[in-house]
């Protein structure tokens, strides 16, 4: 047959050869996928669930797998990293069928190890995709290369045409634009190109955009005015640079606190929340990544957007500030017009959030963006009445507020539902968007005021929040799941997050076999057994 390639590669028999292996959860598009696998001559094996997926991919060898996004017991992206994480199932290529394909979705399943993503349902004949996929996969093994590879090939393939934003409307705005499927301009920070697009890839957790056309203007739009409302920590130990990033910032009209160490810092930053927080790397007593690593833990802290400040122009380090939750990096030695615009870009969700809600008009809000604590502080203090309606991966939620009082809390994540302040709880620890929408509504006499309901949530969150990290950090293998939240969480999840959560679920004998186990940093897997804990998708006790 070797000495024939060239002609029998054209006989479309051998197709009958290629094994395709289609793992959906709803029958209709299992089905349906099958029909045309099976219609085009593949030889096709079909699952429902994927509970044997990896012994079934080891002892049937498909070309193909084809995942879905959620099965009754588990989510694809969790079944992918295990396929990825065992050297004999790494090299399967695995397309991703979802519902869901917008660029962001596209790039959580790239991140895992896809090479290719489809909408189900098909509307198309799949037999010239699937062909050339699997050409590409045999020719050139894009499968097993790094998330650029596989970023670059299937923009290629599918003819992708816009830019993918990442970090959009701050100062580390990245950007990769493509035109036609080819990657016409990459962006991030100082790097450009296919190193951009690299780093890009890197920040699992940070907000992505995808923009229509390949403008390269930084998308943030007119700068808001800060207003006189936008506080400032600054941190740094140099009284010079301090005092001369002090009178800026003041004379720009924030409300700007000092700090000449770490330590300092850190105290006056978990005291009370600002609206940004300006950290100089090298600090003494507790350094700036210290200090960000500490501000990222806490429940309050972690709303408050931070500028790094740094004596060198150094790209590691800028990347680095990135990865650890900063939005801007500046140079000491910069100009003026560098600090304020970054502080104007990084305050501007909040200003523009303060001032639709003050003038009573329906207001679109992004935790991600201005925080949950701020928002519902923000209904408080400017005693909006009506009511805030959310939704993230995990579920809905709902808050009514009048003249600054709490009146009622609703959270529904999954099959559970709670109301009152763990409602508010929820809210606190949720990542994601909705709308706060005015209307009449009955005040109570009794009701507490909604700015004491934040602040014994956001107490409550602290202490039990380290109570019960120390705990699980002590005994990770004794932890509870709660199956439901965790598959709703998959799909969402850093691949850090969902290693973690499949570690846990291997009963780890301490830390350090948990830590080993998922080859993770021990401060990658403290922060996501954290995030785990807060959204209770896993728990200390049952
Ligand atoms: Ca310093």
């Amino acid at each position: 047959m070797a000495s024939d390639d060239s002609r029998t590669g054209e006989i479309p028999t051998l197709d009958l050869q290629r094994r395709v292996f289609v793992a959906i959860a709803e029958d209709a598009l299992r089905r349906d996928l099958v029909g045309r696998f099976e219609r085009c001559g593949y030889a096709v094996r079909a699952e429902a669930t994927i509970d044997q997926l990896h012994e079934q991919v080891l002892a049937w060898r498909p070309e193909l797998l084809v995942l879905g996004e959620t099965y009754p017991r588990g989510s694809g992206r969790q079944a992918m990293l295990k396929l990825r994480s065992s050297g004999a199932t790494f090299s399967v290529p695995v397309v991703a069928a979802l519902e869901d394909v917008s660029v962001p979705n596209i790039l959580r399943w790239l991140r895992v190890g896809v090479v290719e993503v489809w909408r189900l349902p098909w509307s198309r004949d799949p037999a010239p995709r699937v062909k050339t996929l699997l050409d590409e996969c045999t020719e050139t093994l894009v499968q097993t290369a790094g998330p650029r590879t596989r970023l670059l090939a299937f923009a290629r393939r599918s003819g992708l045409e816009g830019t993918v934003v990442i970090y959009p409307d701050t100062p580390f705005e990245a950007r990769a634009s493509f035109v036609a499927g080819e990657l016409r301009d990459a962006r991030f920070g100082p790097l450009e190109g296919v190193p951009a697009v690299d780093q890009m890839l890197e920040l699992d957790d940070a907000p992505v955009r995808w923009v229509d056309g390949t403008s390269t203007e930084p998308l943030a739009r007119a700068l808001p005015r800060p207003g006189g409302r936008t506080t400032v920590l600054g941190v740094e130990d140099e009284a010079s640079v301090r005092e001369l990033v002090s009178r800026r910032l003041a004379t720009a009209g924030y409300q700007v606190t000092s700090a000449a160490d770490g330590v300092e810092g850190l105290q006056k930053a978990l005291a009370k929340s600002f609206d940004l927080i300006v950290v100089d790397l090298g600090l003494p007593r507790l350094d700036g990544w210290g200090l960000l690593r500490q501000l990222r833990e806490d429940v309050v802290a972690r709303e408050s957007a931070v500028l790094v400040l740094s004596a060198h122009d150094d790209e590691v380090d800028t990347l680095k500030a990135a990865r650890a939750g900063a939005r801007a990096y500046l140079k000491k030695s910069g100009r003026a017009k560098e600090l304020l615009s970054a502080a104007a870009l990084l305050s501007g969700p909040r200003v523009a959030t303060w001032s639709s809600l003050e003038a009573c008009r329906e207001t679109k809000v992004e935790l991600r963006a201005v925080g949950p604590v701020w928002l519902l502080r923000a209904l408080a203090e400017l005693d909006c009445a009506g009511r805030l309606e959310l939704e993230d991966a995990l579920g809905r939620y709902e808050v009514t507020v009048a003249k600054g009082q709490f009146l009622e809390a609703v959270a529904q994540t999954g099959s559970l539902r709670v109301t009152g302040p763990v409602a508010v709880e929820a809210i606190v620890s949720s990542r994601g968007e909705g709308r706060f929408v005015f209307a009449e509504v009955k005040v109570s006499p009794a009701a507490p005021w909604l700015y004491d309901v934040v602040d014994v949530v956001c107490d409550g969150l602290r202490k039990d929040h380290a109570r019960l990290l120390a705990r699980a950090l002590q005994d990770p293998g004794r932890l509870y799941f709660n199956e439901e939240l965790a598959q709703l969480f998959a799909r969402l999840a850093t691949p850090g997050e969902l290693k973690v959560l499949e570690g846990v679920r291997q009963a780890p004998t301490s830390f350090d076999a948990l830590a080993a186990g998922v080859a993770l940093e021990a401060d990658d897997v403290t922060s996501a057994l954290a995030e785990l804990l807060r959204r209770g998708v896993l728990s200390v006790e049952p």
